[in-house]
């Protein structure tokens, strides 16, 4: 054991490493999906970054991380908080998509927060979008701009096209689903909206860790935290206080942190309704998470909608005011995204190909694959259940069998019939665990492969088995 170092710190060390595999893997998969831009990017994204570091051993998002974990933790010992227990918590990025964020308590009293790259990713969708809204306010002067900002929301129109948003959050979500990935589509925006919005990011990134660097500071000794839904957190009873305690203590360290920075500067009117936002964007990247991405979510923590208003009554009124504006058409914008039903807003490729707004590096065929994707989870439950009786006669009868078995409420023999071993399909059926929708497909391709489905009904059958399954291990919680 190397002297003086603490258990976080170990813990970190190892995840460092992980961290270089994973930018390596990155790389591979853009070239086998023929992505050539996005690879072309990031590689002019490393260089660019490798020039003005010099030797410095951390990739952009992990040495971003570090950036922000400074300000904040100076910012929190400007609110009193001790340093000798800022100096024993630790941050990194991580690449598991599936939690957003975490703060893990040492036996040794240090703790260990990781935020996952896919918060980020979110957190940049919204701010992107809510960029037009504020960059409307701000061109307006502070009271014009209310008064603007008031009319705008009233006609429904606060913060651009809410379809524009849930868009890019749908393509974001059924990628999730089906690949376990994070893919996002871009969105064109004049330069000032690109500043704007990249502020509502940072101050996402800013409340996120300051909400974990609190839960240490505070004290808080559970590794739960609201900003981490994820099967590989234990599900344990939930304390809203605790989270409200974070989040206020996250909220005033993110205006202390931005007060620091803009003060004096032409951005300083940004930074009272940034800081709102930049948290409100990061509970509903949470939020789409959760909702979305999840069958069964670990997490006791309150709805974006709860965890909002109880930070937004603790704030000056006229902010308070501006950010419910953005609030509605933001969670409306979210809650479209995770339908999956019959009432779905389906993700269309053409769409997008001929919005405006929206732009991406992906070839067209793959835009396409996506709705196809989408429309799939989308059906009704008896649809789902005819399309499955049709694969059959390719992929044999088991898939129709699994499929009659999940619609009368029989997951776990579902699961044995699709070719899921019975070991696999305890586990997903345990109700006490949460359950990624992603991680139901996976084990279903599995199992249907081994029962010698042919590769063209693979992905099809699974997602199609995924939904239908889905929706019953939903609804048998305490089972
Ligand atoms: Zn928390």
């Amino acid at each position: 054991m190397s002297g003086g170092e603490s258990m976080a710190e170990r813990k970190l060390r190892r995840l460092l490493v992980n961290r270089t595999d994973q930018l390596a893997h990155i790389r591979e998969e853009l070239a086998r999906l023929g992505d050539h831009e996005s690879l072309r990017q990031l590689d002019a994204s490393m260089a660019e970054w490798q020039k003005s570091e010099g030797a410095s051993p951390y990739d952009p998002a992990t040495a971003l991380m570090r950036h922000v974990t400074e300000e904040m933790k100076t910012a929190l010992r400007d609110l009193g908080l001790p340093q000798e227990r800022l100096d024993t918590v630790f941050v990194c990025s991580f690449p598991q998509d599936d939690v957003s964020a975490q703060m893990t308590p040492f036996a040794d009293g240090s703790g260990l927060v990781e935020v996952s790259d896919s918060i980020l990713t979110l957190a940049g969708l919204y701010g992107q979008f809510s960029g037009i809204g504020l960059a409307r306010i701000g061109a307006r002067g502070p009271v014009r701009g209310l008064f603007e900002a008031l009319r705008a929301a009233r006609a429904g129109a606060m913060g651009g096209d809410p379809a524009v948003l849930t868009a890019l959050l749908r393509y974001y979500n059924v990628n999730q689903r089906v690949y376990g990935k994070s893919a996002k589509l871009g969105h064109r925006a004049e330069p000032l909206v690109m500043e704007i919005g990249s502020l509502v990011t940072l101050q996402a990134a800013r409340f996120v860790i300051g909400h974990e660097i609190a839960h240490h500071v505070l004290g808080h000794r559970t590794p739960m935290s609201a900003f981490s839904p994820g099967e590989h957190v234990p599900a344990c009873s939930g304390d809203q206080r605790l989270e409200l305690d974070a989040d206020l203590l996250a909220h005033r360290a993110t205006v202390r942190a931005s007060e620091r920075e803009f003060a004096g500067t032409e951005a300083e009117p940004a930074v009272q309704f940034s800081s709102v936002l930049g948290p409100l964007v990061a509970m509903l990247a949470v939020h789409v998470t959760e909702q979305a991405l999840f069958v069964r979510s670990g997490t006791t923590h309150p709805p974006a909608r709860i965890r909002a208003k109880l930070l937004l009554d603790r704030i000056d009124e006229r902010e308070q005011q501006v950010a419910t504006l953005f609030l509605g058409s933001l969670l409306t914008a979210t809650e479209r995204s995770a339908v999956f039903d019959g009432s779905a807003p389906v993700f269309d490729w053409e769409w997008v190909d001929r919005s405006p707004d929206l732009l991406s590096t992906q070839p067209q065929e793959y835009l396409r694959s996506i709705t196809v994707l989408d429309r799939l989870q989308s059906r009704s439950r008896d649809s789902l259940v005819e399309l499955m009786e049709r694969l059959a006669e390719d992929a044999g009868s088991w898939v129709a069998e699994g499929a009659r078995l999940a619609i009368g409420g029989n997951c776990e023999s579902a699961l044995w019939s699709w070719g899921v071993d019975a070991e696999t399909a305890a586990v997903l059926v345990d109700s006490r665990r949460a359950l990624l929708f992603h991680t139901l497909v996976d084990e279903i391709r599995t199992g249907l492969a081994k029962r010698g489905t042919a590769d063209s009904a693979l992905l099809g059958a699974s997602v199609a088995a995924a939904c239908l399954a889905g929706s019953g291990l939903r609804s048998a919680a305490g089972r």
